[in-house]
């Protein structure tokens, strides 16, 4: 078995343990491999290990594997995320080519993905990133702007809520983690209450998938524990 199978294996399992520690169906979290950087070579052995749903931060280099794959066997069975920082000049591409876009975080860039969305498209799935606990981080909106831009957002026609999404500071006390978590769960459920089909909590990555999971998240974006770590010296 290759080590990205392998490694699949062992966060799948990692997922399963965290939901069961908690009551929880494995079922309930979707996992999101995020390839940023990462050759189509690797995407295509996490394909072959069954994985569907992929989270790529560039707008440029997620369209072309997005492109690549779409001429492959298992191409249309394959679900593309972009959850990196969108600029509005490139917004268009992210319409065009994205199932999901995870940082929606100003009425703008909400406008122009609804603008940009081709008709012949389901409507583009967005969640709004909201700004936790990072003060260093100029992404994400705060809980009090929150409820505006998701009435904004509900009422576009080619898109749809379907939840929040948030990176917090890092942080590696376990129960520091989950107070966090536990804010982003807090206004989720509130969401949910006006709006129903908000059912994506977007939170967790490789060293706090865990919280994240007792925390209610519902998808979790996991990069280094799949795939290795990242190297930028070619960027
Ligand atoms: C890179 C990235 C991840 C994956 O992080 P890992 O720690 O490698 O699992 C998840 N979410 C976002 C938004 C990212 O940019």
């Amino acid at each position: 078995m290759s080590t990205i199978q392998q490694n699949l294996q062992d966060v799948r399992s990692r997922i399963a343990r965290a939901a069961e520690s908690c009551a929880r169906a494995p079922e309930e979290v979707t996992l999101l491999a995020v390839s940023k950087t990462k050759p189509v070579a690797a995407l295509a052995e996490a394909i072959e290990a069954g994985q569907r749903a992929f989270g790529e931060n560039y707008v440029q280099e997620g369209v072309e594997k997005i492109q690549h794959f779409s001429a492959q066997p298992q191409g249309a069975a394959l679900e593309w995320h972009f959850i990196g920082p969108l600029q509005s000049n490139k917004s268009r591409l992210v319409a065009e080519h994205f199932a999901w876009c995870h940082t929606v975080d100003r009425l703008k860039i909400a406008q122009r993905l609804n603008d940009q969305r081709p008709a012949d498209m389901p409507p583009l799935n967005v969640l709004i990133q909201i700004n936790i606990s990072d003060e260093q981080s100029k992404s994400g909106i705060s809980l009090d702007e929150l409820e505006m831009l998701a009435q904004a957002v509900a009422a576009m026609p080619r898109l749809t809520l379907r939840g929040l999404m948030a990176i917090p500071a890092p942080e590696t006390d376990p129960q520091r983690q989950r107070e966090v978590f536990g804010r982003m769960q807090q206004a989720f459920l509130q969401l949910q209450q006006h709006y129903p089909q908000a059912d994506t909590l977007s939170m967790g990555m490789t060293d706090d998938m865990s919280a994240a999971i007792s925390a209610g998240s519902t998808l979790v974006r996991i990069g280094t524990a799949i795939f290795g770590a990242r190297d930028y010296s070619q960027a």
